[in-house]
């Protein structure tokens, strides 16, 4: 095995935990397709001891003053940041994004999110309510206990830090089940967490496969249950977290819509374009993969697009230069090639792209299709690889009401230089994370998150406190209480 093989596969309690009698997990680097390390999904003694140790320390930490848990944080985050080369090319390896992405999108996300918690943390406080008569009603933010984090493949360290940040913020512990395919980076994060002075216990992590996932969400430990995953198991997650009436953050998938008008700036369109669609080879869930170009533009664009297209470097993931990475499993792979079928085969024209390139690993070239309609597959099923659908459009509520379109909500752009137009569009456009003139940025003090089939719940900023803790109120009598008999 190679020098990334982790000491075990769980990290529990504070310290590497395995059990061989969990089902093995191989994980691959998709550059080439070579395995570089072996774990075992968690059991359900593994899932014992995690909640065990979580409850015991939540006991702990929720003792703690907030300005005392921030520090932990903050120091997380310092330790994350020293160390964000060694841990890019750890993401790098679980996931196959280039190196020149993970330097700066996935390790710093997650301190920056460390950070902004962190910060939070000796600041949350209730509120204070006269109700008459001199009585008073006082509210206290309480954590909920021991908190479930599952992710996704496709940022691995940014998901894990998103979800543990506000969680331990507000006096949480946290238990996160990593994607069985990207199930290294975690680990290294709960390492840092001991190493910042967090009680052992605090953050744990229980690898898996979905069974491991379904063990832990019914745990009767457990108090909420934060996803980062598609539509179908957001459903089934979310199912049975609401047989036990736990909380839910469900961060789920996507077909957003860019709107591009025919006085946008041209060039800024085309990035924000190749940004939500082949920025981590496509694999992201608030992708605008949906491009509606007003007609009059349409073929400057495509053909402005296919020539940066054209200047995109495709190779070894591990050279900073390189800026277009392989698909991060051959299952996703087989996805996104199948979607380039189906789009030529229901009529789409493929402008550039959609090829397998003939290398060891999971690789494609960058594929968009224009002369989309409405009613494709391409344009209507989130497909999450390098695949862009652009589709043409006339008029402002006509592209309004297409954009809407759609069961999914999670994000939507619009580019104009009219001001009074873009907030319009914007206003009427039915998604969670929205942007004028870019798109998918996601900086921790923004919320970010979906609406309709997309999720439930925010991650990031102050909106994520009010997932992660919930409030009592405390009704306070100075004077006498009568009753009618
Ligand atoms: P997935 O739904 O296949 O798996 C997500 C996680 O859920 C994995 O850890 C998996 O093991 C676990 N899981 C599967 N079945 C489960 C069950 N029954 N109970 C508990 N856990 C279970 O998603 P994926 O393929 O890993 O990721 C891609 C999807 O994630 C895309 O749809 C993408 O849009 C979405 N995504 C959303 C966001 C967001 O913030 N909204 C971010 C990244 C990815």
């Amino acid at each position: 095995m190679t020098d990334l093989q982790p000491k075990a596969s769980h990290f529990i309690g504070g310290a590497y935990v395995e059990d061989t009698a969990g089902a093995p997990i191989e994980v691959i680097y998709p550059a080439t397709g070579e395995v570089i390390a072996v774990l075992h999904a968690g059991t359900s003694a593994i899932v014992e001891q995690a909640v065990a140790a979580a409850g015991a320390a939540q006991a702990e930490w929720a003792a703690m003053t907030g300005t005392e848990r921030g520090r932990v944080l903050l120091k997380a985050a310092a330790l994350i940041r020293e160390r964000n080369r060694e841990l890019s090319v750890l993401e790098t390896h679980d996931t196959g994004k280039p190196l020149q992405e993970t330097l700066v999108a996935d390790a710093t996300s997650g301190a920056d999110a460390l950070e902004y918690f962190g910060g939070l943390a000796g600041s949350l406080t209730g509120e204070h309510i006269p109700v008459g008569g001199g009585d008073f009603v006082y509210t206290v933010r309480e954590p909920l206990g021991v908190c479930l984090g599952i992710g996704a493949w496709n940022y691995p360290t940014q998901i894990a830090c998103w979800k543990a940040a506000p969680a331990l913020a507000c006096g949480n512990a946290m238990i996160f089940k990593p994607s069985e395919t990207t199930p290294l980076c975690a680990l290294k994060i709960a390492e840092i967490l001991i190493e910042a002075g967090a009680p052992a216990g605090l953050f744990n992590v229980v690898q898996g496969f979905g069974e491991t996932g379904a063990m832990l969400t019914g745990h009767p430990g457990i108090a909420k249950v934060s996803l980062t995953g598609s539509v179908p198991t957001g459903r089934k997650v979310a199912a049975q977290a609401a047989g036990m009436m736990k909380h839910v953050t469900m961060e789920l998938g996507g077909k957003s819509p860019l709107i591009i008008f025919d006085d946008a700036d041209l060039e800024s369109a085309i990035s924000a374009a190749i940004n939500g669609n082949f920025y981590s080879s496509g694999q992201i869930c608030s992708n605008g993969t949906r491009v509606f170009v007003q007609k009059g533009i349409k073929e400057a664009f495509l053909a402005r697009l296919a020539e940066r297209l054209g200047t995109a470097v495709i190779g070894d993931p591990m050279d900073e230069a390189t800026n277009f990475g392989p698909m991060t499993t051959k299952a996703q792979l087989e996805i996104a090639l199948g979607y380039v079928a189906k789009g030529v085969a229901e009529g789409a024209r493929l402008v550039t792209g959609g090829e397998r390139i003939e290398r060891e690993g999971f690789w494609m070239t960058p594929a968009v299709f224009a002369d989309v309609t409405d009613g494709m597959s391409i344009a209507r099923e989130e497909i999450f690889g390098p695949v862009m659908s652009v589709l043409d459009f006339e008029g402002e509520d006509e592209v309004v009401a297409r954009a809407n379109d759609t069961e999914f909500g999670l994000a939507g752009g619009v580019f104009t230089n009219d001001l009074a137009r873009a907030h319009r569009v914007i206003g009427r456009i039915r998604a969670g994370s929205c942007y004028i003139n870019t798109y998918n940025l996601t900086p921790v003090e923004a919320p970010f998150g979906g609406m309709k089939a997309s999720g439930v719940g925010r991650e990031n900023s102050k909106e994520a406190i009010n997932h992660y803790s919930e409030v009592k109120s405390v009704y306070v009598c100075l004077g006498k209480t009568e009753a009618a008999f």
